[in-house]
């Protein structure tokens, strides 16, 4: 699937905020925008964006905030834009789990350069064959080849088993609720009881998890499903 890659843009300055957005919209990247602290920390738990650009002062709730908070439940990769050489900032920007920072201004080659290094190392790479593979433990999916291993061992999945799969392995530490999981697995226009999705958790659960004696597929109570380290 060749959708395009989501950049949100946390920014309160609506100049810069608005140059971001057209430039990596030029790039093909699909991006949105946010200027509020507190909204943009409820946006990224909830949507699904590839990337977050995260400017350190906002309103309500600052960068460093964000950043550390998202981090207690997502991997996503989060690049800080500081506004000046505080290099103070940096460091925390780092500490507290962002990708890498970037500082005001910036040439705008220099960021794309830098969101596209955030996620080749969010998605690894084989080092030997090049391929990307998403890894949980033991538990690795390669995309190019529709293929799922435990412990080196194949496992034998459905197409749909398969998607599933492979949408909680991209947002590994996040939980998704099962309409998120619904609208990007079976499709916006999906009519029928959202159980479907409890059905084919319980499908992979017993492929992998109790196959192989392993907890990866965890259920939050009330809002949906996780996979975790
Ligand atoms: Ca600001």
């Amino acid at each position: 699937m060749a959708e395009p890659i989501r950049v949100f843009i946390v920014e309160d300055e609506p100049r810069i905020a608005r140059f971001l957005q057209i430039e990596l919209e030029h790039e093909g990247f699909q991006a949105e925008t946010e200027a509020n602290g507190r909204r943009a920390f409820e946006r990224i738990v909830q949507e699904n964006h590839d990337i977050v650009l995260l400017d350190v002062m906002l309103p309500d709730m600052d960068g460093m905030e964000i950043c550390r908070r998202v981090r207690e439940v997502s991997s996503i990769p989060i690049i800080m834009l500081t506004a000046r050489d505080e290099i103070e900032d940096k460091v925390n920007g780092l500490d507290i789990g962002a990708d890498d920072y970037m500082t005001k201004p910036f040439a705008i080659q220099e960021l794309l350069a830098r969101i596209r290094a955030a996620l080749r190392k969010h998605a690894p790479r084989d080092t030997v064959s090049g391929e990307e593979k998403l890894v949980v433990r033991n538990l690795v999916l390669y995309p190019s080849r529709y293929e799922v291993q435990v412990k080196g061992e194949n496992v034998e999945l459905t197409k749909k088993e398969y998607s599933l799969l492979e949408y909680l392995m991209r947002n590994k530490r996040m939980v998704l609720t099962r309409d998120q999981i619904l609208q990007k697995v079976w499709g916006y226009d999906y009519v029928g009881d959202t159980n479907v999705v409890d059905v084919y958790i319980r499908y992979l659960r017993a492929k992998i998890d109790d196959k192989f004696q392993d907890k990866y597929i965890h259920t939050v109570r009330g809002v949906g499903y996780v996979i975790k380290e």
